[in-house]
């Protein structure tokens, strides 16, 4: 069975990386959002299990102890957020892609572990913009989106260690650039060879 495609997707928040995933996840494809731990506090409307496993920082470093994460990192307001290995293995052997909406340091710890996972960075149209969809979303103080945007920058510095960048300035132009990485990224020579076993083993029969 074709084995999946680990994929990483990181934005600054405000950029759309969280509408843009779960419309890839309504598309008929074999994709799967990892669902990461995190030591911050679920916000209005998130689910556990669904969105984050929500967890004390204690629980967190028992999780680093016993070496269940991928990677890890303290991202945003000091909380940490990690990658937990055992349904990416799970699904990727299931021939199920999987997206990693995580930020830039654990990009960098991933591509030293998977070095054939395959990264793309959405950047926002514009600062303005930006500002605009953070207070428009209604989630956080303005204390917080202040420091977030303070943080957007930073985070934004990193796009050049990413395979791909999409400007999301238009929603459907910004989803369509992403299902054609994912197209060509599903026709890639590894990836069909493995899909296309029999046929490739019955053309070249001599
Ligand atoms: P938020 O608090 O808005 O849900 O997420 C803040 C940032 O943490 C986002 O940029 C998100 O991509 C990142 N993040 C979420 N989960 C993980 C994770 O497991 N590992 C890392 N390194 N970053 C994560």
């Amino acid at each position: 069975m074709a084995q999946g495609n680990l994929y990483i997707i990181s934005a600054p928040s405000g950029a759309g990386k969280s509408s843009l995933i779960s419309a890839l996840l309504k598309d008929n494809h074999k994709m799967k959002v990892s669902v990461s731990h995190t030591t911050r506090s679920p916000r209005p409307g998130e689910v556990e299990g669904e969105h984050y496993y929500f967890v004390s920082v204690e629980q967190f470093e028992q999780l680093i102890d016993n070496d269940v994460f991928l990677e890890y990192a303290k991202v945003f307001g000091g909380n940490y957020y990690g990658t937990s290995l055992p349904m990416i293995e799970k699904s990727l052997a299931q021939g199920i892609d999987v997206f990693l909406d995580i930020d830039w340091q654990g990009a960098q710890q991933i591509r030293e572990k998977v070095p054939d996972v395959k990264s793309i960075f959405i950047l926002p149209p514009s600062l303005v913009e930006l500002e605009r969809r953070l207070i428009g979303r209604g989630q956080d103080s303005e204390e917080v989106i202040l420091d977030r945007m303070a943080k957007a920058q930073d985070e934004m510095s990193h796009y050049t260690e990413y395979d791909y960048v999409v400007v999301n300035d238009d929603f459907e132009q910004a989803l369509t650039d992403i299902r054609h990485i994912l197209s060509a990224e599903q026709l890639k020579t590894r990836t069909q060879s493995l899909r296309y076993q029999g046929l490739i083993t019955e053309l070249l029969a001599k």
